[in-house]
């Protein structure tokens, strides 16, 4: 089997950091490949918040820099050194770049082999869901290992993140109680399990988690929010709570004096999903155990809209605009 390659591809780069103006969709040159890589031809690829620091600059990249944290697609060339992947596979993967129709990339690196009878559901699915849905696993596991009963917070619970957490932290049962801009958005995280709902436009969500815990307080607060929740998550942890910061949505947390945690000994962390993951037995680990949560539907994947590269803008700004739940997808033209 062999695929006809271009020389030029569409792509989503920005060639300086800031608002969405920056996004450029343009023509550049399809990579080469590695004796250790494989060219992906990108069908689906998912939307993540992590793109936003890119373009914003909070987390530096070179210039000019494809967008993109994870795909979907075909491999359409193999380099010499590679083994257990072939020409025609489907592969799902996690690395950046994706934003583009082709992606070089290592397959012994973060990613699964669909079988090539794979439905355009089954892609999708696996274009949605292993950026969000192993950071949710990974995190309820090694960040703060959730307990049965435990009380947890889930910051933007309807979010991509928040519902896989939400669904995972109440099949171990814990209680999650879920907070969100809206009343449609707490509708959704209670769908996928949430028990108690704050709405965080409108009530205090401190005082809500004490109401519902009988003033102790949570065990862990997920809070991907940041910088606005930051100190309301610190407020809501009972004694020897955990809290695991792990995004910014609403901008990055500021530096914390260590002495905030000395009052409930609490323990604090900033996690990247990709730490937990690091050593090959570990990936094996993780990418089996969400493989299976996928295969059987007790992960529920949402993927709210789907629209094409080249409107990534508008993907963008809407889920900066906070007009989202679930996962946004990218399709790439063929
Ligand atoms: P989401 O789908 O959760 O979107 C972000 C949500 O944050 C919004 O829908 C909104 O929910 C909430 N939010 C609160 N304040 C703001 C604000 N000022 N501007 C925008 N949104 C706001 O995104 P993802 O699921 O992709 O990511 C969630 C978080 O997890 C991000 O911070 C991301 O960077 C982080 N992350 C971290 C990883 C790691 O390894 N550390 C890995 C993966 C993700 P609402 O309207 O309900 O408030």
């Amino acid at each position: 089997m062999s695929f006809k390659i271009p020389t030029t591809q569409k792509a989503i780069r920005i060639h300086e950091t800031g608002g969405l103006d920056v996004l450029k969709y343009e023509d550049i040159p399809v990579p080469k490949i590695k004796d250790n890589e494989v060219l992906i031809k990108n069908k689906y690829a998912g939307v993540n918040f992590i793109e936003r620091y890119y373009r914003i600059g909070l987390y530096p990249t070179q210039k000019p820099y494809t967008l993109g944290s994870e795909a979907v697609g075909t491999i359409v060339l193999k380099g010499s050194k590679v083994q257990g992947f072939e020409i025609g596979d489907y592969i799902s993967y996690l690395t950046e770049s994706t934003f583009a129709q082709y992606t070089n990339y290592d397959p012994s690196e973060k990613a699964f082999k669909l079988p090539k009878n794979s439905t355009d559901e089954k892609l999708k699915l696996y274009a949605a869901a292993p950026a969000q849905g192993l950071t949710a696993l990974a995190f309820i596991n090694d960040a703060y290992n959730v307990q049965k009963d435990d009380y947890i917070l889930v910051t933007a619970a309807a979010g991509g993140v928040g519902l896989f957490l939400t669904q995972l932290i109440k099949n171990r049962g814990a209680h999650v109680i879920a907070t969100a801009s809206s009343n449609e958005k707490l509708k959704l995280a209670k769908e996928n399990g949430a028990e108690f709902l704050i709405n965080s436009q409108t009530e205090d969500i401190v005082k809500k988690v004490l109401e519902f815990t009988n003033n102790k307080g949570v065990a862990a607060s997920f809070d991907g929010v940041g910088q606005d929740t930051f100190q309301i998550s610190l407020d809501s942890l009972a004694r020897k709570g955990t809290l695991i910061s792990f995004g910014n949505s609403s901008g990055a947390v500021d530096p914390v004096p260590l002495t905030k945690l000395v009052s409930k000994n609490i323990k604090l962390l900033r996690p990247n999903v990709f730490n937990y993951f690091e050593e090959p037995k570990e990936w094996e680990y993780y990418s089996n155990e969400f493989k299976k949560l996928v295969e059987s539907g007790e992960l529920k994947v949402r993927i709210e809209k789907i629209y094409p590269l080249s409107d990534y803008k508008i993907a963008a700004e809407d889920l900066e605009g906070r007009k989202t739940s679930g996962k946004l997808l990218l399709e790439i033209p063929q």
